[in-house]
């Protein structure tokens, strides 16, 4: 019998999740894991099916390494007097994508580089790329800075944070550029497009430092520009009707095609089991545009009491949810508790109307002061500063840290029956 040799290829393949591999004597090979084996039979679970072979017929099985195990034991090996044992369990972990979760790939690699300074450049670069790839830039940013305290020369570290600041100080002015044209709308007396587009400026870098040129919010500017004009869309009645439900407040169900009752059910169904889940029997949903909401009599028998009624208020977009709660497993299944819903009375819906989107129900209430036109010019010089590169738009600081405190505060190095421990 031909073996080849385990531990060789565990080595070479040690990366990869290795799947038992089963071959019989008439050449027949497959992968998967053995799930029994006896001197009798022995029976392999591969992606397809579950198979048993005589064990007669069976010329050779070779076990793979199963990565959940292979993942315990390397963590349960960690200890802090080698502190490269957590870098290089780090560095495996990142290699099985199923199995590295963030947590674990960050803790190990800040136990690294607190053990061991030495370590802390790779180890947060590791860190730094690991979260890159999660898409967690600005997370991976604070890595490669932190590679950077530890490890003042390491290259890698910064090429990997010049791209990212790069990158975001691209979009921190291409925002920038965005707001000013809002502000350069006002200068130009266009107050409606002005308000429009301030709207949509208010989380934009930049912005938040409105209040030092205009003494408010960019949201209460595009507010107060709004108060000036009389809004055409609404004719100052900031309220009008929904457009999605077109005023009626329900959209139809689609879980019951608007029919309210569910499909395929035998004859006798009981009321309950008839019911739509979504919709509440009404074969249509609240409409969340405008936040409707209705009120409806439940009517459930109890065997004992007889029938009796609850009152509750349905809301947009949690009716499923209410349904669950107010309905209950007590009222609902007949063997829980003798209750048994037999009827839902409706009462009208409340809703179809909404704030006009083009005032946001602001009054044209013109303020007696005039629109700060100062502040604007001075607001966009500074915003002009920072676009032209005279001013640094990163103003996230650097840390001096070469790890991150937070992942190692608890002081639990020592890895045991899944959990860590001092
Ligand atoms: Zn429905
Ligand atoms: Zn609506
Ligand atoms: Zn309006």
């Amino acid at each position: 019998m031909k073996r080849l040799p385990a531990i060789a290829l565990c080595l070479a393949l040690a990366a990869v999740a290795l799947a038992d591999k089963l071959v019989l004597k008439d050449g027949r090979t497959y992968e998967g894991t053995i799930v029994e084996e006896s001197d009798e039979k022995v029976t392999i679970r591969t992606a397809k099916a579950t198979l048993t072979f005589p064990r007669k017929d069976v010329e050779s099985i070779e076990k793979g390494s199963n990565p959940v195990e292979e993942r315990e034991k390397r963590l349960t090996a960690l200890d802090p007097d080698s502190p490269g044992g957590y870098l290089e369990a780090a560095e495996w972990l990142v290699t099985q994508k199923e199995l590295a979760d963030e947590a674990t790939v960050s803790k190990l690699c800040n136990i690294a580089s607190y053990l061991d300074p030495a370590l802390a450049g790779q180890a947060q670069v590791t860190l730094g790329r690991f979260l890159l790839a999660k898409g967690k830039r600005p997370e991976a940013a604070a890595a490669f800075q932190r590679a950077i305290s530890g490890d003042p020369a390491n290259k890698d570290a910064h090429a990997a944070l010049k791209d990212l600041k790069g990158e975001a100080s691209e979009a921190a002015k291409k925002q920038m550029r965005q707001l000013d044209k809002a502000l350069e709308l006002v200068r130009m007396q266009k107050y409606k497009e002005a308000v429009a587009a301030l709207r949509k400026c208010t989380k934009l870098a930049f912005a938040d430092k409105a209040p030092q040129f205009l003494n408010m919010t960019i949201e209460e500017f595009a507010n107060d520009l709004q108060s000036r004009l009389p809004c055409e869309t609404c004719k100052g009645k900031m309220k009008d009707k929904c457009t999605p439900c077109k005023g009626t407040g329900l959209i139809e169900c689609t879980s019951c095609g608007g029919t309210g009752k569910r499909k395929g059910l035998p004859k006798n169904a009981t009321f309950a089991q008839e019911t739509c889940k979504s919709c509440w029997r009404a074969g249509a949903l609240l409409c969340q545009s405008c936040g409707a909401k209705r009120d409806v009599t439940i009517n459930f028998n109890k065997e004992k009491d007889g029938t009796q009624k609850k009152k509750i208020t349905l809301e947009a977009g949690v009716e499923k949810v209410a349904w669950a709660t107010a309905v209950r497993l007590a009222t609902w299944k007949r063997e829980s508790d003798g209750a048994l819903v037999t009827a839902l009375e409706y009462d009208t819906v409340r809703g179809g109307i909404r704030t006009c989107p083009e005032c946001k129900g602001i009054p044209y209430s013109p303020p007696t002061t005039a629109i700060n036109m100062e502040g604007i010019a001075v607001y966009r010089e500074e915003i002009e500063k920072r676009v032209s590169g005279s001013i640094d738009t990163d103003e996230a600081g650097a840390t001096s840290n070469p790890f991150d405190e937070s992942a190692i505060e608890d002081k639990k190095f020592r890895y045991e029956g899944g959990n860590w421990k001092e």
